[in-house]
C-alpha cells in the first residue's frame, strides 16, 4: 500500500495563517513585526531561500527588511550590519542566511545576533535553553518537523526515532525535541561514521534523513510502515531531490514527506512563528 503523503505545504499554510492572525493582533495594539535577513554574497540557493522568507513574511503582515552584502564583505562589515539591525526598533526578528562565503565565520555571525531577535533559534543562548527545556525560539527545521508530525497525529511516545545527520541546524536539535519529556521517542543519532547505517535505519519507526545525499535512502533503509521525514534538499541535474529515493520507499513506508513540498515549507513557516513569538515576547 502506498504511504500517506505528509504535505508540508498544507500544514505550513495553516501555520502561516495562525501567524498572520497573531501579527494582526499585535498591529491592532500598535506594534509592528519586522523580520530582517542578512545575505552575504550571491549564492543562487541562498537567494531563493531569502526570497521565499520575505514572501512568507509579507503574506503574514510582517515588515521585511532585506540587507545584502557583497561576496567580498569582511567579517567586521557583516558584524556591523548585524549590530545595526540589533539596534533597529523595527526589527523584531533577524536571520543570517547560512552558509556565509568562504573566509567568513558564520558561527560568530549567529552569535552576534541579539538572542531576543534570533528568528532562527540558532544563537547559543537559545540552543542552551532548548537543552534545558526552557522556552526559546526553536531551530526552524526541527520545530517544523515536530509540528508536521503533530498535525498528522504521528505517534512518537515509545517509538524508535533514527535521525541521520548531526548538524546544529537540523540533526542535533531535532534529537533533543524528539527525546524530550512528553514527546518521548527513543532517539538514535546516526551520522557519516555509523556502521551498518541501513540496519540502524531499519529499526526506526520514525526515520529522519538529513544527510544531504541525493536519493541515498532506498527501501533497504526503511522498516515497513515507518514514517519517513526527508529533510534533504539536493540540487541535481534532475532538479531538486531529497535524500530519500521517494519512488522506491513510498510503497514501504507508512507515511512520507515529499521533496519539494515537505519539510521545506515547514521550515519557512516555523521562522514566521519564531518572528511573531519574539515580537509578542518583546511586548510582554
Ligand atoms: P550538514 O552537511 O551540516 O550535515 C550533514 C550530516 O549528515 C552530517 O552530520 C553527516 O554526519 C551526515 N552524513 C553525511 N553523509 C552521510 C552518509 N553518507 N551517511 C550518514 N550520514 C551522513 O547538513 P545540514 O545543514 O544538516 O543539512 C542536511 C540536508 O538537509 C541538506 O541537504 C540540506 O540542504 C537540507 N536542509 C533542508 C532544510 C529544509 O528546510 N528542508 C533545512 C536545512 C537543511
Amino acid at each position: 500500500m502506498s504511504a500517506l503523503i505528509l504535505s508540508g505545504s498544507t500544514v505550513a499554510a495553516a501555520v502561516r495563517s495562525e501567524v498572520a492572525e497573531r501579527v494582526a493582533a499585535l498591529n491592532e495594539r500598535g506594534q509592528s513585526v519586522g523580520l530582517a535577513t542578512v545575505l552575504v554574497g550571491d549564492d543562487p540557493g541562498s537567494q531563493i531561500y531569502v526570497r521565499s522568507k520575505h514572501r512568507a513574511a509579507e503574506a503574514a503582515g510582517i515588515v521585511s527588511i532585506d540587507r545584502r552584502l557583497p561576496e567580498t564583505a569582511s567579517q567586521a562589515e557583516v558584524l556591523a550590519t548585524i549590530a545595526e539591525l540589533n539596534g533597529d526598533e523595527r526589527v523584531t526578528g533577524m536571520i543570517v542566511q547560512l552558509p556565509l562565503p568562504d573566509g567568513l565565520d558564520g558561527g560568530a555571525a549567529v552569535e552576534a545576533v541579539d538572542p531576543g531577535k534570533d528568528a532562527d533559534g540558532l544563537h547559543p543562548f537559545n540552543l542552551g535553553r532548548l537543552v534545558l527545556s526552557r522556552p526559546a525560539p526553536l531551530p526552524a527545521t526541527p520545530s517544523g518537523i515536530m509540528r508536521m508530525l503533530e498535525y498528522y497525529g504521528i505517534e512518537t511516545a515509545g517509538k524508535a526515532a533514527v535521525i541521520v545527520g548531526r548538524s546544529f541546524l537540523v540533526g542535533r536539535p531535532l534529537a533533543l525535541l524528539l527525546g524530550t519529556k512528553g514527546v518521548d521517542a527513543t532517539v538514535i543519532q546516526a551520522h557519516s561514521r555509523t556502521p551498518d547505517l541501513a540496519g540502524v535505519c531499519r529499526e526506526a519507526d520514525i526515520l529522519v534523513t538529513a544527510a544531504g545525499r541525493p536519493n541515498m535512502f532506498d527501501a533497504e533503509y526503511v522498516k515497513p510502515g515507518a514514517t519517513v521525514v526527508d529533510v534533504g534538499i539536493n540540487r541535481t541535474e534532475e532538479g531538486l531531490v531529497g535524500d530519500v529515493d521517494f519512488d522506491a520507499v513510498v510503497d514501504v513506508a507508512g507515511a512520507i514527506t515529499p521533496v519539494p513540498g515537505g519539510v521545506g515549507p515547514m521550515t519557512i513557516a516555523s521562522l514566521m512563528v519564531n518572528t511573531v513569538a519574539l515580537a509578542e515576547a518583546k511586548n510582554d
